[in-house]
């Protein structure tokens, strides 16, 4: 049963603009996902493995977005939205609510920005509405030399195959119609790439996985990559290690080896796999980050 809830807040202002997404704010119309994959950093140390049961929508969002827009236009504060931070926009939900879409019409209103984040194969459906907010989008003024998109589309994997990602992310879209969706995304002159975030110790991250998710990229015609290493925070940690006892036991002792000291692998690991992801983008003619390493 999901709940509608009224919340205090929907615009967050971030501290400082990340380097990867490139985003300044974020919104985030639902709280918690049916994806619910197994590795998703929201369930914090609260939520078990069946995130639907806490499904929250955010009723009063669009007025709470209006107002924040509205004030921060005024001053021009203008910056890209990330959507979303910690939910995703295109879950099954959102075709009963159309809050994300609801929420990007006021978007366009204002003009602004946006980064969309997501696994869903939904975001299609607003595909006009993408386009008239990334011709429309006022750039912050550090950035406009930089870019010429008012909107990013990212989509994010952590394998390709589908049988490993029915097993991280349940009930997630296929990677194949994710990649068939970026496809149409980019025929349609989107600014539009991929997010190999996170990658699985020891099951994507090999050399062979590797080639083959930046050669996939190629093949799709993604606008840009970027590759993140896995973070296993709160209750995540005791579910991932569930479903590795389950799926992939002898996995275990590495992951353990990895993760014992902290809740995301050595700097040294993060830096190797960047490195690698680095050099097979030059290999194959991808874009590496939004802001090209390339
Ligand atoms: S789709 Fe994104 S927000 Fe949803 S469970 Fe997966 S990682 Fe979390």
């Amino acid at each position: 049963m999901v709940k509608e809830i009224r919340v205090k807040s929907v615009l967050n202002k971030h501290r400082k603009r990340d380097e990867w997404f490139l985003d300044d704010y974020s919104v985030n119309p639902y709280e918690l996902c049916m994806f619910n994959c197994v590795y998703c950093y929201i369930r914090g140390s609260k939520y078990g493995f069946n995130m639907q049961d806490e499904l929250s929508v955010k009723i009063n969002a669009c007025q709470l977005l209006e107002k924040g827009l509205q004030r921060r236009a005024r001053k021009g504060e203008y910056g890209f939205i990330s959507i979303s931070s910690s939910t995703e926009p295109w879950q099954p939900i959102e075709e009963k609510y159309k809050l994300t879409r609801k929420m990007l019409q006021i978007i366009l209103h204002y003009k602004f920005p946006i980064h969309v984040g997501t696994k869903s194969t939904l975001v299609e459906r607003d595909m006009q509405l993408l386009k008239e907010i990334d011709e429309n989008a006022i750039l912050p003024k550090d950035l406009s030399d930089k870019l010429n998109h008012g909107v990013f589309v990212t989509f994010s994997f952590s394998s390709l195959e589908g049988r490993i990602a029915k097993i991280f992310e349940p009930a997630a879209p296929k990677p194949s119609e994710r990649l068939e969706t970026l496809w149409k995304f980019r025929e349609n002159g989107f600014f539009a790439g991929i997010a190999y975030i996170p990658v699985l110790p020891f099951i994507s991250d090999t050399n062979e996985q590797l080639e083959m998710m930046i050669k996939t990229a190629k093949e799709f015609n993604a606008s840009y990559v970027f590759v993140g290493a896995l973070t296993l925070q709160g209750t995540c940690k005791r579910l991932y290690y569930r479903v590795l006892q389950n799926h992939f036991p002898e996995l275990l002792p590495k992951y353990e080896e990895i993760f014992k000291r902290s809740f995301q692998p050595s700097k040294s690991y993060q830096q190797k796999l960047e490195k690698k992801a680095f050099k097979l983008c030059k290999k194959y003619g991808v874009q590496y980050q939004i802001l090209s390493k390339i």
